[in-house]
């Protein structure tokens, strides 16, 4: 699959709704290309506005998205939305469509003929772990919610579109399949590597998920953007913190990698508990507890590079 990926950048986007409902206000976001950023706020801070915005199933009432340099407004809306996928909540299949016909729906309205339109529906059903012998033909609703979540994904994917665009997407499953997709997702996202915006209330998500972290408070009002350690390490306000929560302690070691803070080390490793260098602090301090173990040894290639001990973990100070 082409890695093909577009930067989004809004500026100064506003929608002002026709009962004169300000959703957004004043928006101004720059999404890099390949990064999956995520906008995370309260239940009406405009988050899906402002998503809806990017493939203008809501027309902005002010300022400009570009993608790629290039002004959605001047383009073809159904043109548009061929080229940018888009999953939600409850997916939307068609229910009357195998699977196979509504992964193939875009290719089809963009003329693939029949045999490249089956063939690549099978390509991204494999690619979302559905074998598609088994599940190609089969109905929405012979399928668990989990794996309707998987077929909407490859719909989005099928027509290799710039912009990946996911509302709430894993929020309909329960909380083990919502983690499994989570995880499928990030492995799927780490060889197509799509511009993706994904829009979500729930910050363990977001701090799993993202690249990038947009916090909005009401009226779209954009809080603080950052990468998750930094989100958690340096929330920019009081609000921020609070709304990141309490557990962000916890949370900031999950994402911070122990190759951040260890210390050198190429000495023996016999009998000292070992993690490996993507490892995070969260495993490391996991390693050490069960083990008891004061030290554990960091390897990489099955060699030591380094090692970190329970009090370079607790001592991590604010700024990492
Ligand atoms: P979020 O996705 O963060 O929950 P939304 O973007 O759905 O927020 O909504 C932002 C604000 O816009 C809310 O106050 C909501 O009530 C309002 N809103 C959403 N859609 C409409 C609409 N069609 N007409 C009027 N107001 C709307």
């Amino acid at each position: 699959m082409d890695a093909t990926s577009a930067s989004i950048t809004l500026e100064d986007v506003g929608k002002v709704y026709p009962d004169g409902t300000a959703a957004v206000s004043g928006f101004s976001l720059e999404v890099r290309a390949g990064e999956l950023t995520v906008l995370i706020g309260p239940s009406g801070s405009g988050k899906s506005t402002i998503l809806r915005m990017i493939n203008r199933l809501i027309e902005p009432t002010s300022g400009q998205i570009l993608i790629d340099g290039r002004d959605v407004l001047k383009q073809d809306p159904v043109e548009l939305r061929r080229q940018i996928g888009y999953v939600i909540q409850n997916v939307g299949l068609f229910p009357h469509h195998n699977v196979r016909t509504n992964v193939g729906t875009v290719p089809r309205l963009l003329g693939w003929d029949r045999k490249r339109t089956e063939a690549r529906a099978d390509e991204l059903l494999d690619l979302v772990g559905l074998d598609p012998a088994r599940y190609a033909k089969r109905y929405p609703h012979e399928l668990s919610g989990g794996q309707r979540q998987r077929v909407g994904v490859a719909r989005a994917l099928a027509a290799d579109p710039l912009v990946l665009l996911m509302d709430e997407p894993f929020s309909a499953v329960d909380p083990i399949v919502r983690a499994r997709l989570q995880e499928e997702f990030l492995r799927l996202q780490a060889s197509v590597r799509k511009t993706i915006v994904l829009v979500t209330h729930d910050i363990d998500e977001a701090v799993r998920m993202g690249d990038r972290i947009a916090v909005l408070a009401e009226g779209g009002k954009l809080l603080q953007f950052a990468p998750p350690a930094e989100l958690l390490s340096r929330p920019a306000s009081p609000e921020v913190r609070d709304f990141v929560g309490a557990d962000r302690g916890i949370r900031r070691l999950a994402v911070t990698p122990v190759r951040d803070v260890m210390s050198p080390y190429d000495g023996p490793t016999d009998g000292l508990p070992t993690v490996e260098a993507t490892a995070s602090l969260h495993d490391a301090l996991a390693v050490m507890l069960t083990d008891d173990s004061e030290t554990v040894v960091v390897v990489e290639n099955g060699r030591p590079v380094g090692s970190v001990t329970r009090a370079a973990v607790f001592q991590v100070p604010a700024t990492v």
